[in-house]
């Protein structure tokens, strides 16, 4: 396979289960690139994009998926988006002082302290939808899990892990097989996969293609996978949603800067790409509308 970035969808051919994995290095290298960010938070990036296109794959949909976190602690703000086309980008804020201490094993509730993790579903067309994960689980993929549990969908298990070169994961789910709901057979054949799944170390996730997991985890099952779609960094940044985006702040604010520059400068966060402002540009904003699916933010 030349595309190392890439998401697989499989199901177990005689279960009522379906998987979802995904690989990422450039793509992931991209987000590393575009901030100067400690371990502990490269790997969380890590892990956090390889969930936003694991989810985006299983939820359909058209537009766009954010797991995002604002908090008070020493992650300040936690990104990560997946488009319907598997375009992702992510970005986080930290306070470097504060994350002295922290490791790989430092539970996800100890960065992410007096704020909330939530999952954003953007649709093409329609309205957001936003659901708040729970901080309950020491990792990224326990509080996923969580949220599954808790929002009463599908009994869900979610593996995740990034080095600082590669990530990978991997998700499981169970599918109501009968209208009946799930059968006692069903469940024992849930838990029998997920023993399984349980004993994937973070290194295979990383390091593993999805055929050599797959068949490495459950050598006995028949499973169909489906075609590789592939992974790449994209930011949906432009100069037409930063200028909207500047329109949320005072007009005499701007005039300021400009009485003291030749233009306003705008990096987006996620990508590093400068947008510049003169006098004239700024004249379109009184009559500009809302480029689509657009809020007044930076980001
Ligand atoms: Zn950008």
């Amino acid at each position: 396979m030349n595309n190392k970035d890439y998401s697989q969808r499989f199901i177990f051919e005689d279960l009522d289960i379906r998987g979802e994995f995904v690989h990422l290095e450039s793509s992931y290298q991209a987000v590393l690139s575009n901030g100067d960010y400690p371990e502990v938070i490269q790997r969380l990036l890590g892990e956090l994009v390889c969930a936003s296109v694991l989810l985006s794959s299983i939820l359909k949909y058209e537009g766009r998926l954010a797991i995002h976190a604002q908090s008070e602690g020493p992650v300040k703000l936690l990104v990560a988006e997946c488009s319907d086309k598997n375009g992702v980008r992510a970005i986080a804020h930290f306070d470097e002082e504060r994350l002295t201490d922290f490791d790989q094993n430092t539970p996800l509730s100890a960065l992410i302290t007096g704020g909330q993790l939530a999952i954003m579903i953007q649709p093409a067309k329609g309205k957001q939808y936003q659901g708040i994960v729970p901080l309950s689980g020491n990792t990224l993929a326990e509080c996923l899990e969580g949220y599954f549990e808790q929002s009463e969908q599908l009994p869900t298990r979610i593996y995740l892990a990034a080095d600082q070169q590669k990530a990978g994961g991997l998700l499981l789910q169970q599918l109501p097989g009968s209208p009946d709901g799930v059968t006692e057979e069903a469940s024992n054949q849930w838990e029998h996969i997920t023993t399984l799944a349980n004993t994937t170390r973070s290194q295979e996730l990383t390091e593993l293609s999805a055929d050599t997991l797959l068949s490495r985890l459950f050598v006995e099952e028949s499973i169909r996978a489906f075609e590789v779609q592939s992974v790449n960094f994209q930011c949906r940044c432009s100069k037409e949603k930063t200028r909207f985006a500047l329109s949320a702040m005072k007009r005499q604010e701007l005039e300021d800067i400009l009485e003291k520059k030749q233009c306003i400068a705008v990096d987006c966060q996620f990508c590093t790409t400068r947008y510049e402002f003169t006098r004239d540009d700024l004249k379109l904003l009184d009559q500009q509308e809302a480029p689509q699916n657009q809020t007044a933010t930076l980001h």
